[in-house]
C-alpha cells in the first residue's frame, strides 16, 4: 500500500497504534467474547471504558472537580440548539462571529425562543481571516454568557488570547482544537467539542460544564437537558459506545506521549513549518493574518483557481488526501490535528516545491479568498 496522508478537516486522522489496538481487541474485547461493539452500555466492561475515558480527559485537560464531563450525541451542531435552550431562557446570549461554525451557532440560537441573541464582535467584514477584539466594557454582565469558537475550522483562524468576559460565563466551541494546546478550563462556563477531529471517530461530543450552570429550566425535552444528562453520567440513553470506546483509546495514546503540553509543541512545529514554506514561496500565500493563524488548520492559495485546481489534483494522485480547500472558501487546506504525523508536513512541503518550480508562477498581491 502506498503511503496516503490524510488531511482532512474530520472526520479526520486517528493515531496509527489506536487503530492497531481496536483491530486486535475487536474480536473478544479483554477475554469477555464478546465484540467491544456488542457490549451492553450498562456492563461492567463498557462502565470502565466510560469512566476511564472521562479520567483521562478530566486528567489531561486538567478539569476541575465542580465541572461535569458529558459525552452525547448530535455533534457540536446540536449544542449550538442545546446550549442556549439550557442557559440563556429569557436572558441575552452573546455570540462572537469568527466565521462559518460561529454564524451556525448562531443561527441556531436565534431559533430558539426567548433568548436574545446580540453579536459582540464580528470579523465577516474581511472574510474572516483575523479574530475581532472585544471591549469587555461592552457586555452587560446580565447575560447568560458568551460564546466564542476557539479554533475556526474552515477559516484557520484561532483566538492567541481570551475575551475577558468579567462575571458572565465564556462558552467555547472547541472542536478543532481541543486537547490541541493547554486550555485552564477554569476560564470557561461550557466547553464543547465533536470528538471527530482531536478526540476520535464521529457520533460523540463532548460537553464540559461548570455545575452552577446545570439546571436551568425543567422544561427541556430530556435528550436535551444537561441536567438530565448529567444526573445519568451520560447514559440516560444509548451511549456511542464504540466512539467513546475509540476516544478512550486516543486520549490514553495522547498520556503516554506527554499530554497535552507534549502534543502542543509537535503541533506548533509541525505548523511553523508549513507556514514558513507558504511564506517563503512565489506562488502559495495565506490568507490569514499572522497573529491570529490557526495551528489545526493551514488554509492557503495561489491566487489563481485553474492553478488550486491543477494542485488539488497533483496532490491527491501523488497521495495527500483531503486537501482541497472548504467549499465556502476554495484553494487548498492542510488540517494538522494531534495525530497528523509530521512526516507528511515534510513530504507536503516538498511535494509544493516541486510543484512551485513545475508550474513557475508568481503568488499575486491580492491576498483574500479566490472567490469572495
Ligand atoms: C466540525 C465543527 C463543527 C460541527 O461539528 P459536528 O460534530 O459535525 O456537528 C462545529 N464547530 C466547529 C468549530 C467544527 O470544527
Amino acid at each position: 500500500m502506498k503511503t496516503i496522508y490524510n488531511f482532512s478537516a474530520g472526520p479526520a486522522v486517528l493515531p496509527k497504534p489506536v487503530l492497531e489496538k481496536v483491530q486486535e481487541e475487536l474480536l473478544n474485547y479483554r477475554n469477555s467474547g464478546m465484540s467491544v461493539l456488542e457490549l451492553s452500555h450498562r456492563s461492567p466492561w463498557f462502565e470502565d471504558i466510560i469512566s476511564q475515558a472521562e479520567k483521562r480527559l478530566r486528567e489531561l485537560m486538567d478539569i476541575p472537580e465542580n465541572y461535569q464531563v458529558l459525552f452525547l450525541q448530535g455533534g457540536a451542531s446540536l449544542q449550538f440548539s442545546m446550549l442556549p435552550l439550557n442557559l440563556a431562557k429569557n436572558q441575552k446570549a452573546y455570540y462572537v462571529n469568527t466565521g462559518s461554525w460561529s454564524k451556525k451557532a448562531i443561527s441556531e440560537a436565534k431559533k430558539i425562543a426567548d433568548v436574545q441573541v446580540e453579536t459582540l464582535a464580528s470579523s465577516e467584514d474581511e472574510h474572516f481571516t483575523y479574530i475581532p477584539k472585544i471591549d469587555p466594557a461592552t457586555i452587560d454582565q446580565d447575560a447568560a454568557y458568551v460564546h466564542i469558537t476557539t479554533n475556526n475550522t474552515i477559516e484557520g483562524t484561532v483566538y492567541t488570547d481570551l475575551p475577558e468576559t468579567g462575571k458572565v460565563p465564556l462558552v467555547a466551541d472547541m472542536s478543532s482544537n481541543i486537547l490541541s494546546a493547554p486550555y485552564d478550563v477554569r476560564k470557561f462556563g461550557v466547553i464543547y467539542a465533536g470528538a471527530q477531529k482531536n478526540i476520535g471517530p464521529a457520533g460523540l461530543t463532548v460537553v464540559i460544564i461548570r455545575d452552577d450552570l446545570i439546571n436551568r429550566s425543567d422544561t427541556i425535552s430530556a435528550m436535551l437537558d444537561y441536567k438530565i444528562q448529567a444526573d445519568n453520567h451520560s447514559l440516560y440513553n444509548t451511549p456511542p459506545t464504540f466512539s467513546i470506546y475509540l476516544a478512550k483509546l486516543v486520549l490514553e495514546w495522547l498520556q503516554e506521549l506527554g499530554g497535552v503540553p507534549a502534543i502542543e509543541q509537535l503541533n506548533r512545529k509541525k505548523a511553523r513549518l508549513l507556514y514558513e514554506a507558504i511564506d517563503q514561496s512565489d506562488l502559495f500565500q495565506s490568507p490569514i493574518r499572522i497573529a491570529d493563524r490557526s495551528i489545526m488548520n493551514i488554509p492557503f492559495i495561489t491566487g489563481n483557481k485553474e492553478v488550486d485546481a491543477q494542485f488539488n489534483k497533483e496532490a491527491q494522485a501523488a497521495g495527500f488526501e483531503n486537501l482541497k480547500g472548504h467549499r465556502s472558501v476554495g484553494g487548498m487546506r492542510a488540517s494538522l490535528y494531534n495525530a497528523f504525523p509530521i512526516e507528511g508536513v515534510y513530504d507536503l512541503i516538498d511535494f509544493m516545491h516541486k510543484f512551485e518550480k513545475n508550474v513557475g508562477g508568481k503568488k499575486t498581491n491580492d491576498i483574500h479568498y479566490q472567490n469572495i
